[in-house]
């Protein structure tokens, strides 16, 4: 059930990213309160000081760079120029040739470990990510990841009160797929029901933000010999055998949405992605399902999945929030050794013991 950031994106998205006009753009969220202006201001130098340089899609034609100056003009993979600046975390971009295309509001993050120093593009469905080209035109690693320099300050993501409204969401088309199983094709359509519910219900429970007008999800029910669940991208697949044996577990779906919608990047900790996978599975969307269930005696956080999502939940008792931060981290790419004990108070191992002494 692992996530699998979609593959193949090419180099020339970041030019149809740019020409995109942002009709449903969270303008209104940009605009921000009065009292915050400075604060914004501030992140917007930052921001700006991290992107201006040359950067090379990961995936895409060999060669291709894209530069970004600091006068805010840029020039794209495609050789297409560009106009940029930062309004709060936001990038505002549009084209250079054409403005009156209107602008495009895309999300940012700049990643950086031992490997790479990384930047992310996301705008709707898509996303891209860069790496940044030292002087040799060569891509440039931080030897020291736990530096604060290069990173942008988190947002803050404060747990949603009880009673206040989760955040809106757009339309979910979902497209479901029973060319392998046929017989299934009622399963598949149940959960299809099911799943626009289940959307804003898992985006409220992450600090995940969705503000395009339509997500579509391929809902894929496979044959053969592959994993319960797996999902890339938007696409969903589950395997029909599975089904067959487990016909009333349709939250198994909610486990891979949130796959889809969380979006981490390949490195972080497999236990805490699945755990929080499964956490919003069976604390959020189907509680108390007996699919939940493990053998204490024998599981340990470092699975994930379900030994991991009941230490999660035990965790959000006490400190309400922490699940939401935990994955703020993790898509942020913030996440590193201590992030854990930041946000929950314990190292994992701790929490742990603490957790399995409480079911006592
Ligand atoms: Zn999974």
């Amino acid at each position: 059930m692992k996530a699998i950031v979609a593959g193949a994106i090419v180099a020339g998205i970041m030019l149809s990213v740019f020409a995109s006009a942002a009709s449903h753009a969270a303008a209104d969220e940009a605009r921000g309160a009065g009292g915050a202006a400075g604060a914004r201001e501030e992140e917007a130098r930052r921001l700006s000081g991290m992107f201006v340089g040359r950067w090379r899609p990961e995936s895409g034609p060999e060669g291709k760079v894209q530069t970004v100056r600091a006068d805010g003009t840029g020039t794209n993979v495609d050789d297409s120029a560009f106009l940029w600046h930062f309004e709060g975390r936001q990038l505002v971009a549009r084209r250079a040739a054409n403005p009156g295309d209107g602008e495009a509001r895309i999300s940012i993050r700049f990643t950086k470990d031992a490997r790479a120093y990384r930047l992310t593009l996301e705008h709707g469905h898509r996303q891209v990510v860069f790496h940044r080209l030292g002087n040799d035109g060569q891509p440039l690693a931080h030897p020291d990841p736990a530096s604060a320099e290069y990173e942008p300050v988190p947002p803050p993501t404060p747990p949603r009160a009880a009673g206040v409204p989760g955040p809106r969401v757009g339309r979910l088309v979902v497209k479901l797929d029973a060319t392998d199983a046929p017989g299934l094709r009622p399963w598949g359509e149940a959960v299809v029901r099911k799943m626009p519910e289940w959307y804003p219900r898992i985006v409220a429970a992450l600090a995940v933000e969705r503000t395009e007008p339509e997500l579509v999800i391929d809902l894929v029910l496979r044959g053969g010999n592959v994993p319960p669940g797996e999902t890339q991208g938007t696409k969903i697949m589950i395997s029909a055998e599975w089904i067959g044996k487990h016909p009333d577990a349709h939250s198994i779906v909610a486990h891979e949405m949130v796959h889809v919608l969380a979006r981490y990047d390949s490195a972080v900790p497999a236990w805490l992605a699945e755990g929080i996978a499964d956490y919003v599975r069976f604390y959020v969307i189907d509680r108390g399902s007996p699919d939940a269930e493990f053998r204490l005696d024998l599981a340990d956080y470092q699975n994930g999945y379900t030994p991991t999502a009941a230490m999660l939940d035990w965790l959000e008792r006490q400190r309400p929030g922490v699940v939401l931060r935990l994955d703020a981290a993790l898509r942020e790419g913030t996440y590193v050794d201590g992030t854990f004990e930041q946000i929950t108070g314990s190292k994992p191992e701790e929490a742990w013991k603490r957790f399995v002494e409480s079911r006592r």
